[in-house]
């Protein structure tokens, strides 16, 4: 067991280890010994649910199976987009806003045009159908806790994202989107205060709902003008919400922004006061000294994407400078349609080895490190009380089995660096999410996924005949022409 405890040491590893959950929240974690599993069972009702028991049937501590793999916390992943799940491999080879436009938004458009006709098809909402998938695609990989930043039309669909978290039952943070220029004109926000009345209306629709909390998710400083990202950060600040933004992510929009301003976007984002502890920036690849200084002085957090920012050939950002002046990041996934999937143990390695090579330094972000920024460190940037195995904190417990070729063999005091470097990712046998055991052996136990899968490769298909059809439309960000 890796706990990620602050209470026992953040490297600490128990060997032969017992997790007891009650609810949605962890009661106990120690080493599994006879005579105290014992005394559980026999002070527990007969609604006590061991993991990996076939017949149910536990009387005593030597019915309890012996799980071959490590008990992790769930993976929190900072920053990622539900509607891109069935964009894989959809306009590749082509940088940041061609493939917005190639991909994200034209499938968004083909959502929003079509939508009667996929219902009918689908019998249920196709956004719903999109982000179940991605929903799925994040407890494959261990993810329990996630990010949703909700861009461009998707931020007229947040009901159905609810629903789909509600029928995965992982827990989402939902930014939800805004732009009032270089964008789509059919999903520009104008005037401005459009924006902010469906923040009020959605933040108070689902206040009661369990494990969905809504945040303002601008989508790009370069699409939200200084009015509008003012009157969200004010709203964020009265709702005591975090708010969230994908900020310097192409060289050339950061190079346009610079151009238009005379200010990088984070020293924009400065002038308008935008930012502060309480603000997580997606991406932040290109940096001036200035702007590294105002991530340190604001207390900012970054959330770092190395999938989608190689993917895309955005670059990478100075993790090792974020590192020495204390800027708190995250390493997260984003979307599939850049990243291509949820596998965010590749995203931690990835981080790690690119930084190892770029600064010939095999010293610099250690497995533990980059471990720690896919569960803890983003647990604390979004303010969740997950992202690690400790008692009173959320019961999201991931199990990564050890019995594949590639992991064995694995010792307790390499299990770390197994799953950096030797894991493929999708590993992950069990998971239990809000208390709620939600993968059993590999199966998902309240999702039917062959039918799921079956109807997100049919409107994929669908998608590439419309896209075979009409062109996309060049709106997105900025281009040579203006
Ligand atoms: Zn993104």
């Amino acid at each position: 067991m890796v706990p990620l405890s602050d209470a026992l040491g953040r490297e600490s590893r128990i060997e032969d280890g017992y997790i007891l959950t009650e609810g949605n929240l962890i009661k106990e974690v120690g080493k599994f010994k006879p005579d105290s599993i014992d005394e559980i069972i026999s002070n527990s009702n007969t609604d006590l649910i061991v993991i990996g028991a076939t017949d149910g049937q536990i009387t005593s501590s030597n019915d309890v199976p012996q799980i071959n793999g490590v008990a992790l916390p769930g993976f929190v992943k900072a920053h990622g987009h539900d509607h891109e799940s069935p964009l894989i491999g959809i306009a590749k080879d082509v940088p940041l806003t061609t493939w917005l436009d190639e991909a994200v938004n034209h499938f968004t458009g083909f959502l929003h045009e079509e939508e009667e006709a996929l219902t009918k098809k689908f019998g249920q909402s196709p956004y719903y159908l999109t982000y179940l998938k991605a929903r799925i695609d994040d407890l494959q990989h261990g993810i329990t806790t996630a990010l949703v930043h909700h861009c461009n039309f998707n931020k007229y669909h947040v009901p159905e994202l609810v629903e789909a978290n509600r029928d995965a039952k992982t827990k989402i943070t939902i930014a939800v989107g805004s732009q009032d220029r270089h964008y789509d004109p059919r999903i520009l926000d104008k005037p401005a205060k459009v924006a902010i009345e469906r923040m009020d209306t959605l933040f108070e629709k689902f206040t009661n709902e369990p494990n969905v909390r809504i945040i303002p998710g601008p989508d790009q400083f370069f699409s939200n003008g200084p009015e509008l990202l003012k009157h969200l950060k004010i709203w964020a600040n009265n709702h005591q919400t975090m708010i969230h933004i994908h900020s310097s992510e192409e060289f050339a929009t950061t190079q346009w922004f610079t151009k238009e301003y005379g200010l990088t976007p984070i020293e924009y984002a400065q002038s308008i006061g935008f930012l502060d502890e309480n603000t997580f920036v997606g991406h932040q690849v290109h940096n001036s000294e200035n702007d590294l200084q105002i991530l340190a002085e604001t207390n900012t957090a970054v959330v770092h994407n190395p999938l989608a920012n190689t993917i895309l050939g955005s670059g990478m950002p100075p993790l090792i400078e974020f590192k020495s002046r204390n800027i708190p990041f995250a390493i997260s996934t984003d979307g599939s349609g850049s990243a291509d999937n949820q596998n965010i143990i590749n995203a931690a390695r990835l981080a790690a080895q690119y930084q190892k090579a770029f600064h010939k330094n095999a010293t610099l972000m250690t497995a533990q490190d980059v471990l720690e920024r896919i569960t803890i460190i983003p647990s604390q940037i979004l303010n969740y009380n997950t992202g690690s195995l400790t008692p009173g904190k959320s019961a999201d417990i991931i199990v990564v089995d050890l019995s594949v070729p590639n992991l064995t063999p694995t010792r307790s005091d390499n299990v770390v660096e197994n799953l950096i470097w030797a894991a493929n990712g999708n590993e992950i046998s069990y998971v239990i999410s809000n208390g709620e055991e939600v993968v059993n052996n590999y199966k998902f136990v309240y999702i039917d996924l062959n039918t799921v899968l079956s109807q997100i490769q049919e409107l994929s298909e669908l998608f590439y005949a419309y896209k075979k059809q009409k062109t996309a439309r060049k709106a997105t960000g900025i281009r040579e022409s203006e």
